[in-house]
């Protein structure tokens, strides 16, 4: 049985006919190694902030049904374009999107889960010696809907694909030359890391780090798949790998920061001090499919028999969320979108004191105000004042020595993954 790679090319990546034919070049390649080859393609550069922008100008509240029909249009160009360079280049290609292939989803718009993925079509096509490209993002309900998984969803479709072909890898290429300890493009100095446990680059995507999307990782993880993120430019970088903790030395107590810019606050205050206040919120927030990142609730003001509760929302769910709020009527609903989230993540941090207070006391010598504090076992996170986000980031990647030349080196070889 030949080895299965699924490779995903971002939107950089695919920007122009120049691009398509570099990512067209690279499948090839692969298939040159004697290796089964499915491709999973973004829409081409900014053609879905575009088709966002279009939206917008049209409604103000534009059917989470519609968005979906218009934004899984730019998946299905680049596809039949990737396709047809790969036929240029001499070899057999042939591209599907979701419908076409089966990749099944729950019955939600703008942010589903994919649910099950048909492999007969794709396992024939293979067996034809064909290359597959298949559009990343999008998927079908049962009934025939057309979803999408949310922003940055390719690499999640890649990583299901990958899971359900039982495939040797997964390669994520995109416009970096791996995963680094922040975004290179606000911290040049920060370094890239070769490999990073499941665990942290869950925590690291979750609090902002958009190379990988979130669920990518997390299917990732589930079905063990080895995950590469690497460059679309210079194939001869092996990139970041992305394992089991239990393969890996750990030698810094953080691997990353990270900061997430689109969080909105939330503060209901005078609250009913009563069994079942926060369960009722939450719920009808749930039943709408808004996330909840931070919850924070204060001490009971027994005088009034009320208390006050402070979480945070992605910014896109922000209107959704004080529509909620408005239906329940409880307290007064204070909204504040000029907040940021910075985090730091790290494995070595599990039984390591002194962290959480070298990470409060960097951000107060810089006069950093904490709005809010939430934490897990591997990673801690502060509310700061959006304005403040950029220069926290880069405090704490000082701080805890992860600027380039200074993070340890990982001894050994990279683990056998082809
Ligand atoms: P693609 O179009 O390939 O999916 P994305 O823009 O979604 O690319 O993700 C790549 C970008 O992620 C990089 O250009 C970089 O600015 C950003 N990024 C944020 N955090 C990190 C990090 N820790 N390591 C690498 N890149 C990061
Ligand atoms: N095209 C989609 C987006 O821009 C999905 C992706 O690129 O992963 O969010
Ligand atoms: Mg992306």
């Amino acid at each position: 049985m030949k080895k299965i790679i699924v490779q995903k090319f971002g939107g950089t990546s695919v920007a122009d006919t120049d691009k398509i034919k570099n990512a067209a070049r690279t499948a090839v390649k692969e298939k040159q190694n004697g290796n089964d080859v499915v491709v999973v393609v973004s829409a081409m550069g900014h053609t879905t902030d575009y088709l966002v922008k279009m939206a917008k100008d049209l409604s103000d509240e534009p059917s989470s049904r519609e968005m979906d029909m218009l934004l899984s249009t730019g998946e299905g160009v680049s596809i039949a374009l990737l396709a047809m360079a790969i036929q240029a280049q001499g070899y057999d290609a042939v591209s599907f999107n979701a419908m076409q292939i089966g990749i099944i989803t729950e019955n939600v718009h703008s942010k589903a889960r994919i649910t099950d993925i048909k492999t007969d079509k794709l396992k024939k096509n293979l067996a034809e010696g064909k290359i597959i490209v298949i559009a990343g993002f999008q998927g079908v309900t049962p009934d025939g809907e057309i979803t999408t998984l949310g922003r940055g969803g390719s690499d999640t479709s890649a990583v299901a694909l990958a899971a359900a072909l039982n495939a040797h890898r997964c390669d994520i290429y995109t416009d970096v030359d791996g995963v680094y300890t922040t975004d290179p493009r606000v911290v040049p100095n920060a370094s890239m890391l070769r490999e990073i446990s499941y665990d942290e680059m869950l925590e690291l995507a979750h609090a902002g780090a958009n190379v990988l999307h979130p669920r990518s990782v997390e299917t990732a993880k589930h079905f063990s798949v080895p995950l590469r993120v690497r460059s679309s430019f210079k194939l001869d970088n092996l990139g970041t790998l992305i394992l089991g903790v239990e393969k890996m030395e750990i030698y810094q107590p953080v691997a990353g920061v990270a900061a997430d810019l689109s969080q909105t606050r939330i503060v209901v205050t005078d609250v009913p001090d009563k069994p079942g206040t926060a369960a009722l919120i939450f719920s009808k927030l749930a039943e709408e499919n808004i996330s909840v990142d931070m919850i924070i609730q204060s001490y009971a003001k027994k005088a009034s028999g009320t208390n006050d509760i402070a979480f945070t929302v992605d910014d896109a769910d922000a209107e959704k969320t004080a529509k909620v709020l408005d239906e329940i009527q409880f307290g007064n609903v204070k909204i504040d979108k000029d907040i940021a989230k910075v985090s730091i993540v790290g494995a070595g941090m599990i039984d390591r004191p002194g962290i959480a207070s070298a990470m409060f006391t960097a951000l107060a010598q810089n006069n950093i105000n904490i709005r809010m504090i939430s934490t897990s076992e591997i990673k801690i996170s502060c509310l700061v004042n959006k304005e403040d986000a950029q220069k926290a980031l880069k405090v704490l990647h000082k701080v805890f020595g992860l600027e380039s030349g200074k993070i340890a080196e990982v001894k050994g070889d990279l683990p056998p993954v082809g």
